[in-house]
């Protein structure tokens, strides 16, 4: 089975972390700053808050911007969970804003209808999570532009596309947001095993954000509401969590940030010959806007169900039969079950919806060879031809 993604572990990662495990600390050490403080100055944010998972960096920004019950989180339809489940651990309300059927990420221009029927409902967003599917980041500078007007916040749920830049600038330095989020899960660009990261340029929203991720607990006297008793002494003055990333995760992740560049380079490598080794072949291939450079964490095709007898079910199941390790994404989050019952409806995001009935994501990984590529091109049109 060629996989969809995979991770790729050098020696110099494993003795990174055996480092580690020979060292004094496991967890709440020097390596975790020191990682932060590397991803920081590589996307040129000025805080970077390290944690578990991205999952718990999009709920500890959502907490940080203060988003709660009565408050509405908007994202896009197609993303992973994640991206919305956070509005909801904060106890507000989600909706989604439809995708641009050219890029995938949320389109500006239904943005921009949906904030103007919002504001006469009295139903306006607090915060709008952007997500950069397949590490291509959305149109950020115009999605500022309406935060500006209609006066939400922004996070960039930025998973899928550490190393990739928009305007030429890194995406993490949150340039046209309050909060970028990174994935270092093991099929995202670099890896932690699990862990995530929120970087932002806003010194008081990284000091909450530290507190959350250690129980709302500081030692810092200034931060503290009463004066402490004494050395010992530490306050909890928010209601946090224990999401902290461990010593061993760093580890690795610092050291796999040193790839960085070589990944993501070698990505679009592999991401151009599948453009042109396609090119004949009755799908659509992902569409790159001008402004962007895409970490290309996934390579997604759109087939033609006009121009072939096959359903997309029939191209996937031969597809994976032929020992190609294709997958979807992702399920429009609005007709998970989970979300069905706030009353979202087939139909409420039709471009999302018509992405879904074609969209699959190919093989890509940076050690992936040109005659697994080659493998997965032969598959694909054997499947299209059936
Ligand atoms: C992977 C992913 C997440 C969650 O990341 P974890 O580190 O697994 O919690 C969130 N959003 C998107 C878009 C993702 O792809």
């Amino acid at each position: 089975m060629i996989p969809y993604g995979q991770q790729d572990i050098q020696q110099a990662d494993i003795d990174a972390v055996v480092g580690v495990l020979r060292s004094d600390f496991l967890t709440q050490g020097p390596v975790v700053p020191q990682f932060e403080t590397a991803v920081a100055e590589k996307v040129g944010a000025s805080h970077a808050v390290a944690v578990n998972s991205a999952t718990s960096a999009l709920h500890i920004a959502c907490a940080a911007l203060e988003l709660q019950a009565g408050d509405w989180l908007w994202t896009s339809p197609v993303t992973f969970v994640a991206s919305a489940n956070c509005g909801l651990y904060c106890g507000a309300s989600v909706d989604f804003v439809d995708i641009d059927p050219h890029t995938y990420n949320i389109s500006p221009v239904a943005l921009e209808a949906k904030l103007e029927k919002a504001e006469s409902d009295g139903r306006l967003p607090k915060v709008l999570v952007a997500v950069h599917l397949c590490g291509q980041p959305c149109e950020m500078e115009a999605i500022h532009d309406l935060a500006q007007r209609y006066g939400f916040k922004i996070i960039e749920d930025a998973s899928h596309a550490i190393g990739g830049n928009y305007q030429k600038e890194r995406i993490g330095s949150c340039r046209y947001s309050d909060i970028t989020v990174f994935s270092f899960h093991p099929v995202k660009i670099v890896t932690t095993a699990e862990g995530g990261m929120s970087l932002t340029n806003d010194a008081k929203l990284a000091e909450r954000m530290q507190m959350l991720r250690s129980h709302g607990i500081t030692r810092d006297p200034i931060l503290m509401t009463k004066q402490p008793d004494g050395p010992w002494y530490y306050q909890q003055v928010d209601l946090g969590f224990n999401y902290r990333m461990t010593e061993l995760q760093a580890a690795l992740g610092l050291s796999q940030l040193d790839r960085l560049e070589a990944y993501v380079e070698r990505r679009n490598e592999l991401a151009a010959r599948y453009d042109s080794l396609l090119r004949e072949l009755p799908l659509v291939t992902p569409w790159q806007h001008p402004d962007a450079y895409s970490g290309r964490h996934l390579y997604v095709i759109r087939l033609r169900l006009d121009r072939i007898e096959s359903s997309h079910r029939d191209v996937f199941m031969s597809l994976r039969d032929q020992g190609i390790g294709v997958n979807i994404h992702y399920i429009p989050v609005h007709l998970q079950p989970w979300y069905e019952k706030f009353g979202f409806q087939p139909g409420d995001f039709p471009e999302a919806e018509a992405y879904y009935s074609q969209a699959i994501s190919l093989p890509l990984f940076p050690t992936m060879t040109e005659q697994q590529q080659n493998e997965v091109v032969d598959a694909l049109r054997l499947s299209l031809e059936k």
